[in-house]
């Protein structure tokens, strides 16, 4: 039987808090998933996410608790991914975005690795890697999404006003600090968080939902490859499709042909990617 008592980091060490004490927003978990990672996993789907992608096809796991969702326990969790073993290598937590609940996995992911199972993040890649640090450590492998470059960003991902997710052609080129969403200097955050992910050996795949308009995917592979990622992390290209998100006639015009996809994959090749998967 496992010990599921862990010490909670604030938490004096004569006080164990169980994995019982601790809840979660959940949304949904998959028992076994081939797609969330390497070999079959648990795939966990927590509620909360602080972006707005306007193509987001899972907008109900934006809010951080919706009348759908249950609050559960890690001790929930942990026991649904155990009834999975032996038939998974690891769980890959998604969202949403799971590091905003950085703090609470970090006992869900220490229990799980003691029964020598791999524990994977999905994630935007927009956390504070300080503040995240204590998960990362304890995190094998991160499926890393990249969600594009400069101020494109400001509309494509960060427009929390929008509920609706709508596209609004003129608002795509944001140049007016007013309308700014997230301040500039933290566009970039995500390929920072990459480059040290990267230097730690933490990514097995990088991601990319390819979207005309928004930002210029050429540059966005020279500067993952200035990077240097090793050769065998996987760049996923996705071409963004509309069905199921919020606005897909707004989204058509945005959506890159086969052509576009097929410059874009060979461009990844000359940057030295190695290993390029592409889901059109
Ligand atoms: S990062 Fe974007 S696509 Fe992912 S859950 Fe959040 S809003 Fe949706």
């Amino acid at each position: 039987m496992p010990n599921l008592q862990i010490f909670h980091k604030k938490q004096p060490l004569d006080n164990p808090v169980s994995l019982s004490e601790i809840t979660l927003p959940l949304h949904r978990i998959i028992p076994f998933s081939n797609v969330e990672g390497m070999g079959n996993r648990t795939s966990i789907f927590l509620q909360g996410c602080k972006l707005n992608c306007l193509y987001c096809h899972n907008p109900e796991t934006i809010p951080r608790y919706t009348a759908e969702s249950k609050n559960v326990s890690l001790d929930y969790l942990y026991q649904q991914v155990m009834d999975a073993v032996p038939f998974i290598r690891g769980v890959t937590v998604s969202g949403g975005e799971p590091t905003i609940h950085h703090k609470k996995l970090v006992p869900l992911f220490k229990a799980l690795k003691e029964q020598g199972l791999t524990c994977y993040l999905d994630s935007c890649g927009f956390f504070d890697f300080e503040k995240t640090k204590e998960l990362i450590d304890v995190t094998d492998k991160f499926l890393f999404d990249l969600k594009g470059i400069g101020d494109g960003l400001q509309s494509l991902c960060f427009d929390r006003k929008n509920r609706e997710g709508k596209v609004y052609p003129e608002r795509i080129a944001i140049t007016d600090p007013f309308h700014q969403r997230i301040k500039r200097s933290n566009l970039d955050r995500n390929l920072q968080n990459l480059e040290k992910l990267l230097k730690l050996n933490k990514v097995e795949e990088i991601r990319l939902v390819m979207i005309n308009g928004f930002f210029d995917g050429k540059l966005l592979l020279e500067s993952v490859a200035q990077l240097n990622p090793s050769k065998d992390v996987i760049l996923k290209i996705i071409r963004v499709h509309n069905k199921g998100s919020r606005d897909p006639d707004g989204l058509a015009p945005y959506i890159p042909t086969i052509e576009d996809m097929d410059q874009l994959v060979d461009y990844a090749k000359q940057c030295g990617f190695k290993k390029v998967v592409t889901v059109y």
